[in-house]
Order: structure tokens, then C-alpha cells, then sequence
């Protein structure tokens, strides 16, 4: 066994309880054997005194599950600041569709890059990208070294049927062909926009495939009231309702935001076991609103964090989300005891992994070993009275220093190892330039 292990450090363990241990990774199998005393069958040789192959030392810092944002636009990245402070319908149609209908392939990799490391350096090890190109943000993902769920989003409205029909037909086909790519570390979704962008037709044809290819389904749900009430217009039923209507109410399917829900909606979710994952900075940024968090975990539905785009956020750490995430609950339930610290802490770890249905987001013995370290020895966390406080309130993506993904090291002391960073945001920078250059010129 080729083993890393992870030393001096106090551990997040999957229980909740923090305690000073090494943890002992089999880098072949990409999975922990070993945390302290605590071992699997086949990891207690190594635990046992044996010395490791590779040490990585976390004296000082706390081990965290990687953190997975799980619903973004990574190649977004490149609109960072390019419009902001409008509502999400005209800042969609007048500035973020015109531009992204100028993307090229290279465009998407650089932003995917760009995105891609930004995560890395923030302890990020799993996302779920929802965009287009896909094979080429495949290709990052692998070269990076992370896991990610990809999906090609589709969008119908102001199609004709022809070019609506190629656009599910590419998410299928993005959904089947790249499903297990990267070693395993690449799973897919259908991914349609929104239950008001895709038309309804287009929605049953695709979900009924996905269904066939038993590959899950993730969309944009209940964001705005301007998305929901043509719908209750329209149908005379729910969103949530519709989407039970459509088959894209399963187990495995995950949906972003769920900011306007209603009671019915959530006992619906929680019944059918479909995850939401909460986006508290974009809610914000686009005023689209507050989701019920509290009665969402109260009702035990699965709910994850998402950045969402880097347009609408206007960054990818989900240690902002976190922050976010337990802020706005509480305002939303105007209660200061509603979404604590521990619950986003867990939102953001197994929370994540679970409505992903990708491995990781805890560490114990046999889970994946997919973690950072969290450099607790700086003046904005001390002292340490809780380690999973400061994680919630008061920590920051650049205080990870280790990212460690699948057994692999990405990132050791603040050094990416799988990507040039230099030439990453060289590149990206020069792509959004000659971006806003062309939609400039339209
Ligand atoms: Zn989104």
C-alpha cells in the first residue's frame, strides 16, 4: 500500500467531534484507512507505527472533509464583475446571455481553469458544474484532479424546435459519455436550465432518457417569484408539484436554490429524497430571496451549498457560503438559534457529497480521502474556543493550506501542484478581455 498520511493536526471527524489525530490515506485506493486508533481491517498495519510513504504535515491546522460547492457555473468566472447589481432576469437577458452566446470552447477551458484552481486553493474537492462545453471542462477537471458532477445545460425558450431538440440531445449525450471519465472521479446529470427555460416537452422527453440511462437530474428550481408564478399561473400547481409531474422528483436528482418553497413543496422534497442546494450569496446578490433553510434540514430534506456563478456571487469559496448560508438562515427564520454552525459546516461537507451522490464529505475510516487542512494560526482565528465556529464565521478560503483530493495532493502549503496558477490566470484574464472585446462589437 502507497500510504500519506496526514499529521499533527486536529480532525473534524465525521461524528462532529474534533480530536488530535493523524490520518492515513491509501493513496492506490484514493481512500482512509486510518484515523488516530480508529482503522479499517486492512489500514490498522499502517496506523500501527509503520512509517508512511508521504507525510503531510497539518501541526497547527484543523482537517476538514474537502468542502463541495455543489451547484456552479464554473467557467463563469470569466464575467466576474462584468454586470452586477440588477435583478436575475434582465441581468440573464441583457448581459449574461449576449455574452455567453460569444463563448468559445478554449473560452470555457480558460474559465474552467481559472475556476478550477480557485477551488483548489479554497479546499474545494467536488463541485457540480451545470454549463456547456463540457468535454473540455471534463479535461480540466481530470488535469486538476478533482471530482465534479457535469451536466450540459439546456435551454429551449427562443429555440425553434430543431436547435431546442440538439440542445437536449447534447445533455444526453454530455449526461452518457462522460459519466465515470477522470478516473471515476467525473459522474454526470441531464441538467435543463429551469422548469420556465426548458419547455415542457423537451423536459418529458429528457427526463424520460435520463431515467432510461439512470443518471440523475439537476436544475434550477424555485429561485425567483418570477420563475414561479407562471407556473402556478400556467398549471395551477407548484413548481416542486410539476417537476413530481415531469419524473424529476427522484432521489438522486439535486436541485439549486429553492428559495420560494411552500410547506407542500418541502414535505414533497423530503419524501421523495431530492437534495437542494442552497446558494445564500447569489440569493442575495439578485435579491431572489430567503429559502427556508431551517425547515428544509427540520423536514429532512437534503440540503447542500452552492456558489453558484462567479457572476452572481462573485467568488467560489464555499467558506463565504457557509458564512452566508447561517447568516441568512437565521434572518429567514428570524431566529438566531436556526441554521448553526454545525449544520453549514455539514451542508457544506456531507451535505455536499450526498446530494452528489459522489464519495467523500466525511472523514472516517473507508471514506474517500478527500480533504483539506485549515490553518488555524492567524489573528482572525484566535482563539481557538471552537475549531467548527471558526470554520462557519470566521475562516477563509486562503487559510487552507492542503488540498488533498481522491488520495492525491493537489495543493501543499499554499502551492497548486496540479496547475500552473500563473499561467491559469494569465490565460483566463486574456480570454475575458477578448470576451467583453467581441460582445462589445455586437
Ligand atoms: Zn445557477
Amino acid at each position: 500500500m502507497n500510504t500519506l498520511r496526514v499529521t499533527g493536526g486536529r480532525v473534524l471527524r465525521a461524528d462532529g467531534r474534533v480530536t488530535e489525530s493523524d490520518v492515513t490515506i491509501d493513496r492506490d485506493a484514493g481512500t482512509i484507512v486510518a484515523v488516530g486508533d480508529e482503522a479499517v481491517e486492512s489500514g490498522e498495519r499502517a496506523e500501527s507505527g509503520e512509517t508512511a510513504d508521504e507525510t503531510l504535515d497539518a501541526d497547527g491546522g484543523l482537517v476538514i472533509p474537502g468542502l463541495v460547492n455543489a451547484h456552479t457555473h464554473v467557467a463563469m468566472t470569466l464575467l466576474r464583475g462584468y454586470a452586477d447589481d440588477k435583478p436575475l432576469d434582465p441581468w440573464l437577458r441583457e448581459d449574461i446571455w449576449p455574452a455567453e452566446a460569444e463563448l468559445t470552447p478554449d473560452d470555457i477551458e480558460a474559465g474552467a481553469e481559472l475556476g478550477v484552481l480557485e477551488m483548489i486553493r479554497s479546499g474545494t474537492t467536488a463541485f457540480a458544474d451545470m454549463y456547456f462545453a463540457m468535454d473540455r471542462v471534463a479535461d480540466v477537471v481530470d488535469r486538476a484532479g478533482l471530482r465534479a458532477r457535469l451536466g450540459h445545460g439546456v435551454v429551449t425558450v427562443g429555440k425553434d424546435d430543431a436547435d431546442a431538440r440538439a440542445d437536449v440531445e447534447e445533455s444526453l449525450a454530455v449526461a452518457t459519455e462522460l459519466d465515470g471519465a477522470a478516473d471515476g472521479r467525473i459522474r454526470t446529470a441531464f441538467m435543463p436550465h429551469s422548469l420556465t427555460t426548458v419547455g415542457e416537452e423537451f423536459l418529458r422527453e429528457g427526463v424520460a432518457a435520463a431515467r432510461e440511462a439512470d443518471v440523475p437530474v439537476h436544475l434550477h428550481a424555485n429561485e425567483t417569484t418570477d420563475e414561479v408564478d407562471p407556473i402556478v399561473g400556467e398549471r395551477g400547481e407548484r413548481p416542486i408539484a410539476y417537476a413530481d409531474d415531469l419524473d424529476a422528483l427522484g432521489p438522486d436528482d439535486f436541485f439549486a436554490h429553492g428559495v420560494h418553497l411552500d410547506g407542500s413543496e418541502i414535505d414533497r422534497l423530503a419524501e421523495a429524497g431530492t437534495a437542494i442546494v442552497h446558494c445564500p450569496a447569489s440569493n442575495m446578490k439578485l435579491a431572489s430571496g430567503m429559502a427556508p433553510i431551517q425547515r428544509l434540514r427540520e423536514a429532512g430534506v437534503t440540503v447542500a451549498l452552492g456558489t453558484d456563478g462567479a457572476a452572481s456571487n462573485n467568488d467560489l469559496d464555499v467558506f463565504d457560503e457557509m458564512r452566508d448560508a447561517a447568516m441568512l438562515g437565521k434572518l429567514a427564520a428570524d431566529d438566531a438559534s436556526a441554521v448553526p454552525a454545525a449544520a453549514v459546516v455539514e451542508m457544506a461537507t456531507a451535505g455536499g457529497a450526498d446530494a452528489l451522490d459522489l464519495p467523500g464529505g466525511r472523514i472516517e475510516p473507508g471514506a474517500a480521502a478527500d480533504l483539506a487542512v485549515v490553518d488555524l494560526d492567524a489573528p482572525h482565528l484566535t482563539p481557538v474556543h471552537d475549531p467548527v465556529s471558526h470554520l462557519a464565521y470566521a475562516a477563509r478560503g486562503s487559510d487552507v493550506r492542503h488540498t488533498v483530493c481522491d488520495g492525491e495532493v493537489l495543493m501543499c502549503d499554499r502551492k497548486v501542484l496540479t496547475l500552473d496558477a500563473d499561467a491559469v490566470q494569465e490565460r483566463a484574464a486574456a480570454a475575458a478581455s477578448d470576451l467583453v472585446d467581441r460582445v462589445g462589437e455586437q
